[in-house]
């Protein structure tokens, strides 16, 4: 047999592929060892085949074929082909995206026990430890070989030997989650739900968006849907943006379908990844749970892929191939002709308006479960906190509600919107923010320079001394952390008991889960957090939620700092009143009569969207327009300076020829100029159709320099 190799060597002078002779029984998607050039190397088999045009003699041997079953199914295998077509990446590079990591630096393997097993009884007249030993694995039939020893010593290994009992050695998998299980049942579907199930079968569109507000039981259509797709004898893939922030999810699950749900999660032990990858892989699991790249889970004959949170910007690979999770979901419900359902309260701008344009079914749930009151939000102006000299984070409006919720013993969560606050430029004393004049995105700080940037133009502004707007000099870059507001908080409320989550305080895998677990075990009775805290959690107890700087985020250079905005605060605000008693939620912010602000607070989606679509289509931004950025970076300004003139000449070129399509065109430096000593270019163009996009990624992937590399990012969401 002859079968087609491409070698894992993701370089693109191998991105070829080689006939090899392969003597034992192979398939396409497993993966062999081969000869290459003087050494060795591990291979994906692309396709078996009787014959090759090369002469017999020319051809090397297969050395082995590593596994039994492809590592890489029929149908993954056609999408990573797919996926190196669209981005012009080399196709190694995309099959590994399939396989866990430690598969391939074959790091890790299956971890084996020795068990005992009963055969027969024999004599053992003076050896009263095999006699127990014995009638110890008679009661039980078997027992781990290394526990049995520690108990009976010798007598293990003497009872072998008169044939009374054999060792076994099995294949033991390792449990990540061993004790995370919860007792949560599934419960009776309300009717909002029991519609939502019934939409999203009925429907001819491959796509749903299932529009809930927070707190409306999204998940309990998510898991009957996962149910009815287990009980069709199919499979299914639940992603999640992040997976550590969702323990409540995943112990629901455990409950829910034990075994049959596969966990993978960057922070488990590697071993325990390939093992569930493994279950998943082998068909003994048939629930694939995970963030982004449990998108490429080896399952087949999938029964319903759920994307929950889809506007979620962790959603979007950052490295090679930059791939949209969306996108693949897609491409895999379409091959296995199964419902791909995305839910979000907030959904992105971009899926709202495919979803109105009839592209996606549309599904609303506006109540909450057992329609519950969504919270109260007060919005309260800084600015005169601030005037009336008070400078701590919390306004006095916040101090009084947070001291009458810890008197009623209950529990409150602080949240500090950290996304891009250290850079935006903000006068306190009127809440001015310095935009670019051409562009209307908020401005860049970059201390290494002293000066504001546009990260949408590279326009150049100086440094602010005072305000231009007020002539106020609290101007602003820099922001409160949460050890901050912990301390101020303990000074005000010695006796309350404070948790605080954010990058620092929680390392490893169980990081999240503890502090959750300790919060929702009412061992405390205020939460501190940046944006973790605003994820997906249902602790009953909390009545308050206080949003210290709301407006933060809104000035973020990012076309969608808006719609981040109003999706953080809707989801943070989601955290209170979810139990018996009425939340309220404070909004603290510089900017009181911001549109976006006061859509959130009165959970107004549609209004939102109107306003936000609108702008979109006057600025020709996102989905209006497609953003295409090329970078080129390397250590060497000259190198990096020769591969941009190249990409920019050829880029020219289209330009020229369809200049109709661009809305903007140009070269510049990256506004941060070097990162880890590494120069960095770009060119910035805006484009009114994805008509061009093959053709960018065609003269990109043909410019090369030794140690330049060049890419392409798609709507970026961080123009750095
Ligand atoms: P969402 O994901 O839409 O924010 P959840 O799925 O977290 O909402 O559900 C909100 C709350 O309602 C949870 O506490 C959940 O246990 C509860 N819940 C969901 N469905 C039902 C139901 N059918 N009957 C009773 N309670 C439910
Ligand atoms: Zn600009």
């Amino acid at each position: 047999m002859i079968c087609e190799v491409i070698v894992d060597i993701a370089h693109s002078e191998v991105d070829k592929i080689f006939d090899y002779v392969c003597d034992a029984p192979v398939q396409a998607g497993a993966r062999v060892a081969v000869p290459f050039g003087r050494s060795a190397a591990t291979g994906f088999v692309v396709r078996v085949k009787e014959t090759s045009d090369y002469p017999a003699e020319k051809l090397k041997k297969v050395y082995r074929v590593e596994e039994g079953t492809p590592a890489v199914n029929a149908e993954c295998l056609a999408l990573a082909q797919a996926i190196a077509r669209r981005f012009r990446v080399p196709l190694a590079l995309c099959l590994r995206l399939f396989i866990p990591p430690e598969m391939r630096t074959g790091k890790v393997s299956e971890t084996y026990r020795t068990f005992v097993r009963f055969v027969q009884d024999v004599p053992t007249k003076n050896a009263p430890q095999q006699a127990a030993c014995l009638q110890y694995l008679k009661e039980h039939g078997e027992a781990d070989a290394a526990r049995l020893r520690e108990q009976f010593g010798a007598a293990v290994n003497a009872l072998e030997k008169k044939g009374a009992v054999a060792f076994e050695k099995r294949r033991v998998l390792r449990d990540p989650y061993k004790g995370m299980e919860g007792k949560e049942r599934g419960h009776a579907l309300t009717l909002a739900q029991r519609r939502a199930v019934e939409a999203i079968g009925n429907t001819q569109k491959t796509v749903t968006l299932l529009h809930g507000v927070t707190g409306s039981g999204k998940t309990e259509v998510y898991l009957t849907l996962i149910a009815d797709a287990l009980a069709a004898g199919k499979t299914a893939i639940f992603l999640v943006p992040e997976i550590s922030l969702t323990p409540q999810m995943l112990s629901q699950l455990r409950a829910r379908f034990g075994s049959a749900a596969a966990i993978l999660h960057s922070a488990l032990s590697a071993g325990e990844r390939f093992d569930e990858w493994q279950r998943l892989r082998e068909g003994s699991a048939r629930i694939a749970i995970g963030a982004r790249s449990a998108v490429f889970a080896p399952v087949e004959n999938v029964g319903v892929i759920v994307l929950d949170e889809e506007h979620d910007g962790s959603y979007a690979s950052e490295s090679a191939p930059r791939y949209n999770t969306f996108d693949i979901a897609l491409l895999r419900a379409k091959h296995n002709g199964c419902k791909l359902v995305l839910g979000s309260a907030t959904p992105s701008v971009e899926t709202y308006k495919r979803a109105l344009d009839g592209e996606f079914a549309l599904v609303r749930m506006p109540e909450r479960i057992n329609a519950r009151p969504l919270p109260d939000v007060q919005i309260v102006d800084m600015r005169r906190e601030v005037r009336r000299g008070n400078p701590s984070p919390f306004s006095a409006a916040l101090r009084e509600r947070l001291a009458r919720c810890l008197d009623e013993g209950q529990q409150a969560i602080l949240f500090l919107n950290r996304r891009g606050y250290s850079q935006t430029v903000l006068c306190r004393d009127c809440g001015y923010v310095a935009k670019c004049e051409q562009c209307d995105v908020s401005l860049t700080y970059h201390s290494e320079e002293n000066c504001l940037k546009c990260h949408y133009c590279g326009a150049r502004y100086k440094m602010l001394e005072a305000c231009p707007s007020c002539g106020g000099r609290h101007i602003y870059y820099s922001g409160t952390g949460t050890q901050r507001v912990v301390g101020e908080l303990k000074k005000l409320y010695p006796s309350a008991r404070i948790l605080r989550m954010d990058n620092d305080t929680t390392g490893g895998k169980e990081g999240h889960y503890r502090i959750l677990k300790q919060f929702s075990q009412r061992e405390a009775d205020i939460l501190v957090g940046t944006q973790m805290v605003a994820k997906g959690h249902d602790f009953p107890l909390v009545t308050l939620v206080g949003i210290l700087d709301a407006d933060m985020s809104l000035h973020f250079p990012d076309y969608r700092s808006n719609e981040r905005t109003f999706q953080l605060v809707t989801q943070v605000a989601g955290r209170s009143g979810r139990g018996s008693e009425k939340g309220d939620v404070i909004l603290q912010t510089y900017d009181p009569d911001n549109p976006i602000l006061r859509f959130a607070a009165a959970y107004d989606y549609e209004g939102f969207y109107r306003h936000e679509v609108n702008m979109r289509a006057a600025t020709m931004f996102p989905p209006f327009a497609l953003i295409v950025r090329v970078m080129v970076s390397a250590a060497e300004e000259r190198a990096a300076l020769g591969a941009l003139r190249e990409v920019y000449e050829k880029l020219q070129a289209v330009y020229m020829e369809a200049s109709g399509d661009f809305l903007f065109f140009n070269r510049m430096h990256a506004p941060i100029k070097r990162i880890q000593g590494r120069h960095r270019y770009q060119v910035l163009m805006r484009l009114t159709t994805r008509r061009l996009l093959a053709r960018i990624y065609e003269i990109v992937s043909g410019v090369k320099y030794k140690d330049v590399l060049v890419w392409v990012e798609e709507n970026p969401s961080n123009l750095s």
